[in-house]
């Protein structure tokens, strides 16, 4: 073990001794000096914690990005590094995906990368200049970086949104049983089209757009406004706040903490091994961070340390994103409240992944049975099997409903304008649904209308997804299982529906094997080809 992760350790055991004595609640206190004592506290533990777990992000991050070269995570089986992390690592896939992207461009910043790892600059602030902290600006932009705060360097740096951060809102319309079925065949058929992987979100976009193509939406009166659920707009405290507390310098002081190096292997099945390791170290942390940040929450400690909401003190002080430490609070929450789901997690029966799908969707008597079926499944399949089992939950209450970024709904919106200016009257909101459903699905129908051939029915049948076990891709090709060229039928026992990596680089290059009969019958052999055990 190197100096940095043994550092690591002994930072973890401090700050584990420290939270420790918490409990599950504070009590309440009405001295505001008190107050403003306890929630400093609690402050520079979250940020002791939150630079433990950053060091974690960035070694795991070059971990994951020395698998992206070549076929490294082909060879593990999977396609992408995202379902690599979701089903070995129990890391949701896109965080691992930016993980991976800010390693990546940490390479070529030298700089920067040591800043980080050094532990003077976060993560965060580093992928937000990284796009003009390049070759001899690298220097002034770490200067800067430090000094100022996450909002006025995103400002600075004019950086797009990250479709993360952007605000979210729910769309909640009542719909009658016809209705619903339109709807349904509705998002089938744009998933046929805009791709099997396409969330809600994007087949609604769909459908929005493909009606606006043909029909011109009123200006807005924002009459709609009311459907589309948002969380309060803060911004402009925000930045009042900002300015009259100077930038919170030295609110607490965090002493940095080096990233781990590491290998710098070229086996997958190494790099694997170390990916392991590190993951260990950071699930410690984030129990211990989970248990921190929801007490800081409860206590609104935030407003005293003057920080107009949660989110805009995780986003400086912390430098995450509200969602990702919302997300890890609504986590704990439910783990207190399912002590089971904790167990299994703790036991390792299941990773934190599949405990974050099993809680956002199953409740009570439900719990015990999907951390069962969890422990046999994969990540991606729990979560389709999950999805399926709320659409129909939704379905027998009569409501449709769906998340979808603050600039998906605005088209959505403007959808919903033209659909009541083609009626020449005033609809509902589940009428407008229901008028772009039909309209995208009339646009469609005769190109799909096509002649239902044998691939067609085979991918249908595997619902349009890679049968790969942990692959989240859409399928493109059919497969032999037997192939013809040895008596193998064109029976669909025989086909089996993959993407086009799986069937090219996994099978076909040799690196997996797939007998038995589909669907239900297959049996799947991994790592046949073990090129770089050498040296
Ligand atoms: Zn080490
Ligand atoms: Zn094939
Ligand atoms: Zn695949």
């Amino acid at each position: 073990m190197c100096e940095a992760c043994t550092e690591i350790d002994t930072r973890f055991e401090a700050v584990a001794k420290a939270a420790a004595p918490l409990g599950s609640r504070l009590p309440r206190v009405r001295d505001p000096v008190l107050g403003g004592w306890i929630a400093k506290q609690m402050h520079a533990l979250l940020r002791n914690i939150t630079a433990g777990h950053c060091a974690l992000d960035v070694v795991i991050g070059e971990g994951l990005d020395a698998l992206n070269v070549g076929r490294r995570a082909m060879d593990l089986s999977y396609s992408n590094i995202g379902d690599y992390a979701r089903e070995e690592l129990g890391i949701n896939a896109s965080t691992a995906t930016k993980m991976a992207r800010l390693a990546r461009r940490l390479r070529d910043r030298p700089l920067v990368r040591e800043a980080v790892r050094q532990g003077e600059l976060t993560a965060r602030k580093a992928e937000i200049i990284a796009p003009v902290a390049v070759g001899d600006d690298q220097a002034r932009w770490i200067l800067i970086g430090k000094a100022e705060t996450v909002r006025s360097l995103n400002a600075r740096v004019k950086a797009p949104a990250d479709p993360d951060e952007e605000k979210w809102v729910n769309l909640c319309a009542d719909v009658s049983p016809e209705q619903l079925s339109t709807l349904d065949e509705g998002l089938r058929l744009a998933g046929v089209i805009v791709g099997a992987t396409a969330t809600k979100m994007q087949r609604l976009n769909a459908w929005a757009e493909e009606f606006q193509s043909s029909h011109p939406a009123p200006p807005d009166e924002r009459a709609d406004d009311v459907l589309f659920i948002a969380e309060d707009d803060l911004e402009p405290l925000k930045k009042h706040l900002e300015d009259e507390n100077r930038q919170w310098a030295g609110l607490a002081a965090v002493q940095p903490l080096k990233t781990p190096h590491s290998n710098e292997e070229i086996d997958p099945w190494r790099i694997h091994a170390e990916l392991k390791q590190h993951l260990e170290k950071r699930t410690r942390w984030d129990e211990v961070f989970g248990h921190v940040a929801t007490l800081f929450k409860q206590s609104r400690a935030w407003e005293h340390l003057g920080f107009a909401s949660f989110g805009h003190y995780c986003e400086e002080q912390l430098g995450m994103a509200e969602r990702t430490v919302m997300q890890r609070i609504a986590l704990e929450r439910s783990l207190s409240r399912i002590p089971l789901l904790r167990r299994a997690l703790r036991e390792k029966r299941i990773s934190y992944e599949k405990a974050r799908i099993i809680a956002r969707h199953a409740q009570g008597e439900e719990v015990q049975g999907w951390i069962e079926k969890a422990e046999t499944m994969t990540c991606v399949a729990l979560r389709r099997a999950m999805q399926d089992k709320d659409e129909a939950q939704m379905c027998a209450r009569g409501t449709f409903s769906a998340w979808m970024t603050v600039s998906v709904a605005e088209v959505v919106k403007a959808a919903f304008r033209a659909a009541r200016a083609a009626a020449k009257r005033w609809l509902s909101a589940g009428e407008c649904l229901v008028a772009l459903a039909e309209h995208f699905i009339e646009t469609w129908r005769a190109q799909l209308k096509q002649a239902n051939t044998l691939q067609r029915r085979v991918r249908a049948r595997d619902k349009h997804f890679c049968q790969v076990p942990g692959c989240s891709r859409a399928a493109v090709h059919a497969h032999h299982i037997k192939p013809r060229s040895q008596g193998g039928s064109d029976d669909p026992e025989n086909l089996i529906s993959l993407c086009a990596a799986h069937h090219l680089f996994g099978i076909h290059g040799g690196r997996m094997r797939v007998t038995g009969t589909a669907p239900d019958k297959l049996v799947w052999e991994f790592g046949l080809r073990r090129s770089y055990v050498a040296a």
